[in-house]
């Protein structure tokens, strides 16, 4: 059985390790916190007192960290501290499924390169239940041999994994699913208060958008308007699902990564705009659907 070094055990890299760890392999985790490590070896997993040792002798190492600083700085080390890069074996696969910008990645996978090590960028969808459920979507960027190998741990934390093109392209492919989801809810939000406004049943509107050339994912599946649609964020006063913060976080990765390929992205610009303007409005915690209510009379 794999042996797996999890390094990163917050929402979401938690759940993902506790579910490796009930699939019966032996998993070496580490965090900066310590109770977030106790949360973890309550479970059977084994602990290390460092990043490094935890990784020396894993077969797959797995980090899920809040940026790309965390993330350089942990794999390539600096004057006074090793970096993963220093401690793994060369047979070792190298997994990091946080959501940073696409250069770093890059930057860790050419150095992983240099020392004979396969380094692979496999950034999330699903959330944390998706994590909790062993669910997630995984969207890899690297070799097709490390994409191969990692199936090994990536099925267990979730269900569809793809495979996006070489080191980065995980990160690209999220930031661009993540912006048009953003320009989606935005819209769908101005549409159905423009419809409310003029006297329509937000319910009527949305089975009639649902189907027709407006239809889409946040219609169907998250529809922003309260009381449309049950067990979605909007009917639990925006409780839950994914945070206005982290959908900031996102677009402000999509358009760092535009200004860098000269891309011209004017609805990811605004979105950001008016994402960054609702988490200020005190809105950062609750879920992305509640942008709805900037368009909404009731403030
Ligand atoms: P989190 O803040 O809950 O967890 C991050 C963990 O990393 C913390 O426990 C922290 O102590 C630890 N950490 C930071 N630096 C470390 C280091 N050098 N060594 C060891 N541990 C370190 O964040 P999260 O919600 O779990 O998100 C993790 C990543 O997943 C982020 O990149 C986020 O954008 C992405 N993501 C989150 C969600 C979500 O719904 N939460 C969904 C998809 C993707």
């Amino acid at each position: 059985m794999a042996t797996v070094a999890f390094i990163g055990l917050g929402n979401m890299g938690g759940p993902m390790a506790a579910n490796l760890v009930k699939a019966g392999m032996t998993v070496t985790v580490f965090d900066l916190n310590p109770a977030a490590v106790t949360a973890l070896t309550d479970q059977g997993a084994l602990s290390a007192k460092t990043a490094c040792g935890a990784a020396a002798a894993a077969d797959f190492v797995i980090t899920m960290l809040p940026a790309g600083k965390h993330v350089r700085s942990l794999y390539l080390g600096d004057d006074d501290n090793k970096g993963l890069l220093d401690v793994v074996s060369k047979h070792a696969l190298l997994i990091d499924c946080s959501t940073i910008d696409a250069d770093s990645a890059r930057l860790v996978g050419a150095k992983a390169c240099e020392k004979g090590i396969e380094f692979m960028d496999a950034p999330v969808s699903g959330g944390t239940a998706g994590a909790a459920a062993g669910s997630l979507t995984f969207i890899c960027g690297g070799s097709d041999s490390a994409y191969q190998q990692a199936q090994t741990v990536l099925t267990v934390m979730g269900g569809n994994i793809f495979h996006a093109g070489a080191v980065g392209a995980g990160q690209i492919a999220k930031i661009c699913n993540n912006m048009l989801l953003s320009v989606l809810m935005v819209g769908t939000s101005e549409s159905l208060q423009l419809g409310l406004d003029n006297g329509l049943d937000p319910k009527v509107l949305s089975d009639i958008m649902k189907v027709s050339s407006g239809g889409n994912w946040t219609l169907e599946k998250y529809n922003p308007c309260p009381d449309v649609m049950e067990n979605v964020p909007s009917s639990k006063d925006y409780q839950g699902g994914f945070m206005v913060d982290l959908m900031v976080k996102d677009l402000g990765l999509s358009q760092e990564a535009a200004v860098a390929s000269n891309s011209s992205t004017p609805m990811g610009s605004l979105a950001r705009s008016l994402y960054v303007n609702h988490a200020r409005q005190g809105n950062g915690r609750r879920d992305f659907s509640s942008i709805f209510e900037q368009f909404s009379k009731k403030k």
